[in-house]
């Protein structure tokens, strides 16, 4: 007589039950393995874009923001650039008022000499120095001639 085939489920009774768990605790391993990879992968990829576009919007952010800023700074400055130039002008204008004034004054003095035109002790200038020693006419004239010889008028 023959035995009977054996089907496979009466094979797995017969096996010890740790092999039969070894068995299916591997072919599930087996299985979720390379699901839980491809998960893995797919979050990371995730939490990677999610990271580059948060790191590109911020220097998007920060540029827009500084190019503002610099850009505010620029107007800054050439309005600053615009008020000095005014004031130059301005200035230069009242230089040449006041040169002309000096000139005009050095002319009215005229010839200055002592005794005659220059007198020594006064009136006085509040200055004890020049009061001693010179009269206001001469201390023009010596302020009038430092700005002459150093080119300035
Ligand atoms: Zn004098």
């Amino acid at each position: 007589m023959t035995q009977p085939p054996a089907n496979r489920q009466d094979e797995a009774v017969e096996r010890p039950w740790e092999d039969v768990a070894t068995e299916v605790t591997e072919a599930i391993a087996a299985e979720i393995e390379p699901l839980i990879r491809r998960t893995a992968d797919d979050i990371y990829e995730r939490i990677m874009t999610g990271a580059q576009d948060y790191l590109a919007e911020n220097l998007r952010f920060n540029l827009s923001s500084r190019l503002e800023s610099a850009e505010r700074e620029a107007a800054r400055l050439r309005k600053e650039n615009y008020d000095l130039n005014q004031a130059l002008s301005a200035g230069a204008a009242v230089r040449e008022k006041l040169v002309g004034a000096l000139k005009a004054g050095r002319r009215a003095i005229g010839d200055h000499w002592a005794p005659n035109d220059c007198y020594a002790t006064g009136p006085a200038t509040g200055d004890e120095y020049r009061d001693l020693v010179e009269c206001p006419a001469c201390s023009f004239i010596a302020e009038f001639e430092a700005l002459r010889d150093a080119g300035r008028l």
